[in-house]
């Protein structure tokens, strides 16, 4: 395997460090040409002083004088500003993308990194639910793979490896059910930040700890793996295992199904994904059998976590009507987490959103990024 350059939009956050870590690790195979984030400039500093990238952006320009005092003399370009995560990507030099950030945020530097045709490894799964039909067109039409780093969606993947003459009768994804699994919404109508940041098997950013916590998280990665596996609703089905340990399954039209399993740890993923179509050895901890002696499973509960329905009405709906989901989720998760709205009542602005944004059933780039900004104004107005 030859030597593969990397750029890493979101270095600093949960997946963005663990990558580095895989890519330490495996020093021989990577290089890091760019790294990139958004507030923590201390992190990207030090990041960047070790790792030696070409560039960095720190997409908050009033860190920009800290960030260039500190590289500029390591020979390191530095760039601010949202709008330099898109030029950064297009660099020759770049072989793969690793697209880390969180939320609607990804999907303009991840259109430019696919129209340079540089491969794509996603762990940026809003970029999809927003906009998957338009993103999977444009990655058909530059030949580039996008392979997955979310954990259920690398797990299908992976079931997939030597069987693209096989149709997938269906795929399982597997969710934890979260912290609040088994509660009511009695309990949940009271439930603070503190109880829903703390995940039972992973350990994660807030947005998707949170979004774990509602079930969103499922929701979007329902909606993710549509795109990224060419399937209907109807051939995707969500099973609670609280365990974590199967990452997700694939039914084949005899029937069959195969799973792909391991401890819970981010690493395995990005790490397949940066080094596909390799499996690179690696110092993991790895699974027993006998410290797990039940693998059990159990129906989601629609009617207490309603987004993970959202989010299968949006995926029959089409259109922009995800691109609305997601906007709005994010709008209602960081209003939860600064303690402005209950826990359910996210829901509740997602479902006005849904009712009260404008639909278009063909949308293309400029009404994604209208939807969005619409669905935001809205869902402001219901905190
Ligand atoms: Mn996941």
């Amino acid at each position: 395997m030859s030597k593969k350059n990397i750029a890493i939009l979101g270095s600093t956050g949960s997946i963005g460090t663990q990558a580095l870590e895989v890519i330490e690790a495996n020093s021989d195979l990577f290089q890091v040409e760019v790294l990139t984030a958004q507030n923590n400039a201390d992190l990207l500093i030090e990041q960047a002083a070790k790792f030696q990238p070409n560039a960095v952006v720190i997409t908050n320009e009033a860190l920009y004088d800290k960030v260039f005092a500190a590289l500029d003399p390591l020979n390191i370009k530095v760039y601010a500003g949202e709008k330099a995560l898109g030029g950064v990507v297009e660099s020759d030099s770049i072989h793969l993308v690793l697209t880390a950030l969180v939320g609607y945020v990804g999907l303009l530097p991840t259109i430019r990194a696919i129209k340079a045709k540089k491969q794509i490894a996603l762990a940026n799964k809003e970029t999809l639910v927003v906009a998957g039909e338009l993103i999977t067109q444009i990655a058909l039409e530059n030949r580039v793979d996008i392979l997955p780093v979310d954990s259920e969606h690398s797990a299908i993947f992976q079931c997939l490896v030597g069987e693209d003459i096989n149709p997938i009768e269906k795929i399982i994804l597997t969710a934890s059910g979260g912290p609040f699994r088994g509660k009511d919404l009695d309990f949940l109508k009271t439930v603070k930040k503190e109880q829903a940041l703390k995940h039972p098997n992973w350990d994660m950013g807030a947005k998707i700890t949170i979004d774990s916590a509602s079930l969103m998280n499922k929701g979007l990665e329902v909606i993710e793996a549509k795109w990224l596996f060419d399937l209907k609703a109807e051939q995707i089905d969500v099973i609670v295992h609280p365990q974590s340990i199967i990452h997700s399954m694939v039914q084949f039209e005899d029937g069959s199904i195969k799973a792909q399993m391991g401890l819970p740890d981010m690493k395995l993923p990005i790490q397949y994904a940066l080094g596909f179509p390799h499996r690179l050895k690696s110092d993991f901890p790895r699974f027993n059998f006998t410290d797990y002696p039940s693998l059990t499973f159990e129906k989601p509960d629609l009617d207490t976590f309603r987004n993970l329905g959202f989010a299968f009405e949006a995926l029959a709906k089409g259109g922009n009507m995800a691109c609305i989901v997601n906007a709005a989720n994010e709008i209602a998760v960081d209003a939860f987490l600064k303690d402005q709205v209950g826990f359910l009542e996210m829901s509740d602005i997602i479902e006005k959103c849904m009712n009260t944004v404008s639909f278009i059933q063909k949308p293309v780039l400029e009404d994604y990024v209208q939807t969005d900004a619409e669905t935001r104004k809205l869902a402001n107005q219901y905190i």
